[in-house]
């Protein structure tokens, strides 16, 4: 067997499996070798049950009894007995009812969790379970990895194929220049994979990440000089400043203009002037007025003949930019498109006819903005809201309609800290929107237990009884019995019950397009007073008169991403409020008081790193405008050195094609964020 090898020839992987595993991208014993753990249980120091003391703890027992109660609606309670030689000990886990089937099959387990008294009797709250025949595969009963979920493949199986494939992680070859590795004293890539899979101890775990994290971030700054390189040789449209449009422009607004929004202006259109095409990063929270940023550059491009193409992550949000930004140009004789999946037919013909003679101005889309057919008389300025959004390929598409390079904006709102951003994205410009148009109320944030979720409903009804509207969001669309998440489908019938006479839409990606549009359009116009949604929501969307979000499992979500999510509320003058429901009548973690008591996005963002768990280390792609997979932003340390290598690399004489891998990896990040 060797690394090349086809995982469906390795001994312990079916057929049923290798396809599973295919289908998300797995095919050979490389690639599931560099399959990083999620993150790590950590089942070590199990004391016996007689010697239990409060606090977190670690025990290997059996099941001896089991049952789910329902106490309250949606609230399902699982109860049971678990015991060693030594004595017996009751746990009890909130909304799992999938812990029944699990624990009844009498073998035995690791629990880790808190033992504390509740209601005059010492238990164990919610704690993790791991099989131990699961776990006997890998070496240590101790720290456990665990995986991302592929498909419904067996934990147990995944481990069994790995422990099988152990072996050739030696000949997993290196990808760093040896003098770099000495120097930094790194593990050796075969090294820390190895650590990873099979850890010893918490120290392997530490070398493992610190050298891949390295490797990552050593990639990604090295991207960024090259792409810098590279940008300095390209020549784009020299777009004049056109002061007396622009006054105009500015005056006609409802609103004055923030300090922070006019320096973005000026930023981007003194980058205009020049023969260089920008490529410029705008971050700002959440409601910072990114958008009107965006429309005044777009009228300065249109002014000179040239086309702006506004791509945005979803349909709706197309939609939506298209409305503001045509309220905002068309006064200008800016001619104003929209085109998403929807316009067909005979529209879409003549829509993009007209973008192909020079007849539309700017248009607003999403990726059907980089299909094929689609043809631009003169691109000369490409806006994209939420970069993350957009795969490589599409990016890369839609620089590849301009003869020459359009300059490029990419806004975002999930903000990363300055010093940071400069150093990771090398090639880019930064312009920040760091303060918010003045009279935006603070949105009153406020976290829930399930137990009092009758009496939210009813704070709720208040809020849409002043004629306002809510939007209620659940992290699946349908109900999975596999674990404690709601459901929009659930949800719905709960809604319905709560709130008799109210009209309620859902909203969520299994949606069509213009059904989508439909239910959005309804809630726009007021015709339904509650949002019942997905994180589909997430991004962008602007009702003003929303004035009451309500997230559920709320524990379930990062803090940027609550924060996202709470950012579609508060947008008009009224006094908004945000509630969190937890997913069980656990306490609320730190995380969640955090975004309880701050409403600023870069302090959230630090927060999220700083209370991110030792446990919770890979596969978040945590930064979605990063793509980070293994190194955090909170690397300050690690970012450096790296940094540091990647200048020494590009001093020095080596040859980046002499290492394959790497030159690879440098590629495809260059490609992430390249303007050619
Ligand atoms: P985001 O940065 O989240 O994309 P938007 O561009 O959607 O924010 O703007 C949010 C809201 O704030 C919009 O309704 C917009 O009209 C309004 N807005 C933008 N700039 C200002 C300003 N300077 N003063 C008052 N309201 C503003
Ligand atoms: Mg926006």
């Amino acid at each position: 067997m060797k690394l090349t090898t086809s995982l469906s020839l390795v001994k312990g992987i079916g057929p049923k499996m290798s396809n599973a595993l295919d289908t998300a991208g797995f095919h050979t014993v490389e690639d599931l070798l560099t399959f990083l753990p999620r993150r790590y249980e950590d089942f070590s120091g199990a004391t016996n049950i007689a010697d239990l003391e409060p606090g977190n703890v670690v025990i290997k027992a059996t099941c001896e009894s089991i049952n789910t109660r329902i106490v309250r609606r949606g609230m399902r309670v699982t109860t049971a007995v678990l015991s060693d030689n030594s004595g017996k000990v009751k746990a009890v886990w909130f909304n799992q009812p999938y812990r029944e089937t699990q624990l009844k099959s009498g073998e035995s387990f690791l629990f880790s969790g808190k033992f504390s008294l509740q209601y005059n009797q010492y238990q164990l709250t919610s704690p993790s379970v791991e099989q131990v025949s699961d776990n006997a595969v890998v070496d240590t009963d101790t720290i456990v990895p665990v995986y991302r979920q592929i498909k419904d493949i067996k934990t147990s199986s995944l481990r069994k194929a790995l422990k099988q494939l152990k072996p050739l992680m030696e000949f997993v070859p290196e990808t760093l220049p040896q003098t770099l590795i000495s120097r930094q004293k790194l593990v050796s890539r075969s090294e820390a994979l190895l650590a990873l899979h099979f850890p010893k101890d918490k120290n392997d775990i530490d070398l493992g990440r610190e050298r891949l994290a390295f490797e990552e971030l050593f990639e990604m700054i090295l991207a960024a000089q090259y792409n810098k390189q590279a940008n300095a040789k390209l020549t784009g449209w020299k777009i004049p400043f056109d002061l007396p449009t622009i006054k105009k422009f500015v005056g006609a607004l409802p609103f004055k203009l923030t300090n922070a929004q006019r320096r973005a202006a000026w930023q981007i259109l003194q980058d205009f002037e020049h023969e260089h095409p920008m490529n410029r990063l705008l971050q700002g929270d959440v409601g910072s007025g990114k958008t009107v940023v965006a429309g005044l550059a777009a009228l300065q491009v249109a002014q000179s003949g040239l086309q702006t193409a506004i791509m945005a992550p979803t349909e709706i949000l197309a939609t939506q930019h298209a409305e503001t930004i045509s309220a905002l140009l068309e006064p200008f004789g800016v001619r104003v498109a929209v085109f998403t999946s929807s316009v067909k037919g005979k529209a879409r013909k003549t829509l993009l006819e007209q973008l192909e003679q020079g007849n539309i101005d700017v248009i607003i889309g999403t990726h059907a903005l980089i299909q094929r057919t689609v043809t631009y008389h003169k691109l000369g300025f490409v806006v994209i809201d939420e970069q993350h959004r957009f795969g490589v390929k599409q990016r890369q598409a839609l620089l590849e309609k301009s003869p020459r390079m359009p300059h490029v904006l990419t806004m975002t709102a999930t903000p990363i800290p300055r010093s940071l951003a400069l150093t990771l994205y090398g090639e880019l410009d930064i312009s920040l929107l760091d303060e918010l148009p003045p009279g935006r109320q603070p949105i009153t944030t406020k976290i829930w237990s399930p137990a009092s979720a009758p009496k939210l409903y009813a704070t709720i009804e208040q809020e849409l009884s002043r004629g306002h509207q809510a939007y209620v969001i659940c992290p699946l669309i349908d109900e999975n019995p596999d674990n404690d998440k709601k459901s929009v489908e659930t949800e719905y019938h709960v809604l319905k019950k709560f709130f008799p006479g109210r009209s309620i839409g859902l909203m969520h990606g299994k949606l069509k397009s213009d059904e989508k549009q439909a239910v959005m359009d309804d809630f726009t116009n007021g015709k339904l007073s509650i949002l019942l949604s997905t994180t589909v929501i997430e991004v962008g969307v602007n009702v003003p008169n929303a004035t009451v979000m309500l997230i559920q499992n709320a524990d379930h979500f990062g803090l940027s991403q609550l924060h996202q999510l709470r950012g579609r509320v508060g947008r008009g003058s009224d006094k908004s409020y945000c509630y969190l429901m937890l997913s069980s009548h656990n306490k609320p973690s730190a995380r969640l008081r955090e975004i309880e008591s701050s409403q600023d996005g870069f302090y959230l963002a630090e927060a999220d790193l700083r209370l991110r768990g030792p446990g919770e280390i890979y596969g978040h792609s945590q930064h979605g405008a990063l793509n980070l997979q293994i190194a955090t932003l909170a690397d300050t340390k690690l970012i450096a050195r790296a940094q540091k290598e990647a200048v020494l690399f590009l001093q020095s004489e080596e040859d980046l094609a002499k290492y394959k891998h790497l030159a690879e990896t440098v590629e495809h990040y260059q490609r992430l964020t390249t303007l050619n």
